[in-house]
């Protein structure tokens, strides 16, 4: 075979974990490291302003842009998957809503069959991620290459979300990373300054610097190179160029939990009927590749909202005009700030033993996904938590360029249904509290006809969107069906592993940037003691 390219690692997929990975490997100097990246560099200024992330989700240039499966459940309704195509992934055009899952999740992953990932496990490298001042010492990482910080403007919206919150009696929790997440409060953002502190402006740039690391963007990985069952290298394309790295050490997959599945079927690693299907020849069969995808799925009820200015009317004509004058000047205002604010987290039923209900709390509402109205307004999401309806990945055909089938199967699971209706009982609640009711004119979404149980699950079939925290398709355990083992290797193959949110046995509470930040961290990290032992 001939090869264009020679390194020690190639990491395919500079996302949230592949950018952690690339930098904690070449940091020692010893080992050569090669990024490949689908997409562009993260140049664009709308990259870096906290606000304007939603210009970009439907931008080719920087987000995949999916076209999901018709949703059994959701009537029949096919919807878009923005995913980051770009340095830093989805850590580039993501909400900055900076959230480590609760500490009880991690222990269930060890009950799992994923040895070593309990939350003392996991706790130091969630630490080593972060650099934020507040919080205690006990859980907060004080030096780590990501600034987290609190809002630098809280919306007086969202001051009166949590006000509401504790109106109905839910504690005040003023540190979500630390050691409770029950309770209301504010969201933290990886935000440095005015500016994104995102995997590509903190991990890669520092990489970048070290004359062991080498990036290509708008470098398509098309399949993984074998020997035998031994992973040798990558076939990427560029312009129509079809181009190969020499691996001598591994290759890491860090394409995100849609790709990362979908480059092990071309690569003829997968479930054998599936491959058969594409007409991809099998070079290891592999049943759960693909599968027991989850995701969050978000369902909005909205309020016009009256007395005061919402996120929607500031972000438009003239008061946009001012808004960047003040963000230009003081670096402050609406644009310095994430769209989600405010959290709740809570109970569907009192016998459960940790909140199984996240609630977040915009101080602006949507006409789609991700796109604000014109009128003000306020929206106040539900997410089941950890959702058990799971779906796949399937490749369609062998050839790299076509998408794959993606299919979550939302409220599949009749838990997942009940926890989004009493979810969405809360909300109600929060929205009749006297702090939060003052600024509502109406409800918008369902409006008052939604009145029973039925009607509030008909409201999540019709209006329910992906939450973009896909994972689990590249799932880590010991049965049959996982993909990885506990060290993140490919069942039965050598010289591979995934890294990213593929791995995780199942949706963490909250958002999953920073989980999978931790991955790429104790990723690396395994990675790096076997290559002392060796
Ligand atoms: C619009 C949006 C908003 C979100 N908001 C939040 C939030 O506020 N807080 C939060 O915690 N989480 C949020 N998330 C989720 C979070 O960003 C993701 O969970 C996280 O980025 C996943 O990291 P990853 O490394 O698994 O994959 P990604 O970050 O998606 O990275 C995968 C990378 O691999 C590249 N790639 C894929 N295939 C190939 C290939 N074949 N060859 C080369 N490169 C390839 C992609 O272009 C991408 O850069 C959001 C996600 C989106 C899309």
């Amino acid at each position: 075979m001939n090869f264009d390219f020679e390194t020690d690692y190639c990491i395919v997929g500079a996302g949230a974990a592949g950018c952690v990975v690339a930098d904690r490997l070449s940091e020692s100097g010893r080992d050569r490291v090669l990024v490949l990246e689908a997409g562009p560099s993260d140049w664009h200024p709308y990259i870096h302003i906290p606000a304007t992330f939603l210009k970009l989700v439907r931008d080719p240039r920087f987000s995949w842009y999916f076209q999901m499966e018709p949703e059994p459940e959701l009537k029949g309704r096919a919807q878009r998957a923005p995913q980051g195509k770009v340095l830093g992934g989805g850590s580039s055009i993501n909400g900055l809503a900076f959230m480590r899952g609760q500490a009880a999740e991690y222990d269930e992953w060890v009950a799992r069959g994923c040895p070593g990932w309990g939350y003392k496990d996991v706790l130091p490298y969630f630490k080593r991620i972060e650099r934020y001042e507040g919080g205690d010492d006990a859980y907060r990482g004080r030096d780590g290459p990501m600034r987290v910080s609190g809002a630098s403007e809280v919306h007086l919206l969202t001051r009166s979300f949590v006000a509401a919150g504790m109106e109905l009696g839910f504690p005040r929790n003023d540190d979500f990373n630390g050691s409770a997440r029950e309770g209301v409060g504010v969201i933290q953002n990886n935000r440095e300054g005015r500016f994104r502190s995102g995997a590509a402006q903190t991990y890669l740039v520092r990489a970048k610097r070290r004359p062991n690391v080498q990036v290509e963007t708008h470098a398509l990985g098309r399949r993984i190179l074998f020997e035998g069952k031994r992973a040798i290298g990558v076939e990427f394309g560029r312009g129509g160029k079809r181009l190969r790295v020499c691996v001598r050490r591994e290759v890491v997959l860090s394409c995100g939990a849609i790709k990362s599945p979908h480059m092990l079927q071309l690569s003829g690693v997968g479930p054998a009927e599936l491959l058969a299907a594409a007409g991809i020849p099998v070079l290891h069969a592999l049943p759960g590749v693909g599968q027991d995808l989850h995701d969050h799925l978000y369902t909005r009820i909205a309020h016009r909202v009256r007395g005061t200015q919402s996120m929607n009317e500031r972000t438009r004509g003239w008061r946009l005009a001012f808004e960047l004058a003040k963000y230009a000047v003081t670096g402050g205002g609406i644009m310095a700030n994430a769209t989600t604010s405010g959290a709740l987290f809570c109970r569907s039923r009192p016998e459960l033993a940790n909140p199984d209900v996240y609630v977040a709390f915009t101080p602006g509402s949507y006409v789609q996904q991700l796109q604000l109205e014109k009128e003000p307004g306020m929206a106040i999401s539900v997410i089941q938590s950890h959702p058990e309806s799971t779906g796949t990945i399937r490749a369609r055909t062998a050839d790299p360029e076509d998408d794959p089938a993606i299919q979550p199967n939302y409220l599949s699971a009749e838990i997942d249904r009940r926890a989004v209706v009493a979810g969405l009982r809360v909300v109600r609640k929060l929205f009749a509290a006297p702090s939060l009711a003052k600024w509502s004119s109406h409800e918008t979404r369902p409006g008052p006809s939604a009145i029973t149980d039925e009607d509030l699950l008909d409201f999540a079939r019709s209006a329910g969107t992906p939450g973009l925290h896909f994972c689990s398709s590249c799932r880590m355990g010991t049965d049959e069906r996982a993909v990885v083992t506990p060290d993140l290797k490919v069942r039965g193959l050598e010289g591979l592993r995934v890294i990213d949110a593929s791995i995780m046995p199942g949706c963490s509470s909250g958002n999953t940037h920073a989980p999978v930040l931790m991955i790429g961290e104790k990723g690396a990290a395994i990675m790096l003691k076997e290559r002392s032992a060796a």
